[in-house]
């Protein structure tokens, strides 16, 4: 059971809404509404997350949402 040790550290950042990457803020990303109602985060590092407001979750963003 010592598939992926990153996961749990990557799941922890992102529920304080920070980037799995550089840990920057969410917050202060590049912002962007879906129509799904979600919103598109980009890092300023590159990374692409998924903020969904129902939940108030962050995720890391799906290759087709990119
Ligand atoms: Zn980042």
């Amino acid at each position: 059971m010592f598939k992926n040790i990153i996961a749990p550290v990557q799941a922890w950042l992102l529920s304080k809404g920070q980037c799995v990457g550089c840990g920057r803020s969410l917050e202060k990303g590049k912002k962007e509404k879906r129509k799904d109602k979600v919103v598109k985060i980009t890092c300023k590092c590159g990374r692409i997350f998924i903020y969904d407001p129902k939940t108030k979750k962050y995720r890391r963003a799906l290759f087709e949402e990119v």
